[in-house]
């Protein structure tokens, strides 16, 4: 089955579209989906698998893109792991980011858009989801920078 196989293109970035949130709150043991209410805890790991130093949940990257091709638009999802390259930091340092720096996502969407990437996509394994994973994400302009480090500079904010 070679439709299955996954693809590498060369693509541009044209948009990042869910820019109301580019992350969800996830179990931090068993990585579940949770409601996006703060107070939500999992109900399936027990008090004690849980290390006291840590907090319960998470959050991971969630991208929805449009990216371009030589002969098609494609709409992609872009999971934590290649989201992080595009970011350049995790999906808690963004959101925290975002809570003091009003339109940080509109703004790490322009940022973004227009970028060349080299990705990888892939045929989503569970058949109901209806969009390409991009699995790989590779910068290809020599100057790229991840948005957290444009933005910081947008908003004059020293990177610890
Ligand atoms: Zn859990």
């Amino acid at each position: 089955m070679e439709a299955d196989e996954p693809t590498t293109m060369i693509c541009t970035l044209l948009a990042i579209d869910n820019t109301t949130g580019f992350s969800y709150r996830v179990c931090s043991v068993c990585e579940r989906t949770l409601p996006d209410n703060p107070s939500s805890l999992c109900k399936f790991c027990s008090v004690n698998a849980f290390n006291p130093r840590f907090p319960r949940t998470k959050r991971l990257f969630r991208l929805l893109m449009s990216i371009a091709s030589d002969t098609k638009v494609l709409n992609v999802i872009c999971f934590d792991r290649a989201a992080k390259v595009l970011f350049g930091c995790s999906a808690e340092e963004f959101f925290d980011f975002a809570k003091f720096h009003p339109f940080a996502a509109v703004n790490a969407s322009r940022i973004l858009d227009g970028e060349m990437f080299k990705m990888t996509l892939s045929k989503p394994k569970n058949g109901n989801a209806q969009h390409l994973r991009a699995v790989q994400v590779v910068p290809l302009r020599s100057g790229f920078q991840p948005a957290i480090v444009s933005l910081r500079e947008l908003y004059g904010v020293r990177s610890s």
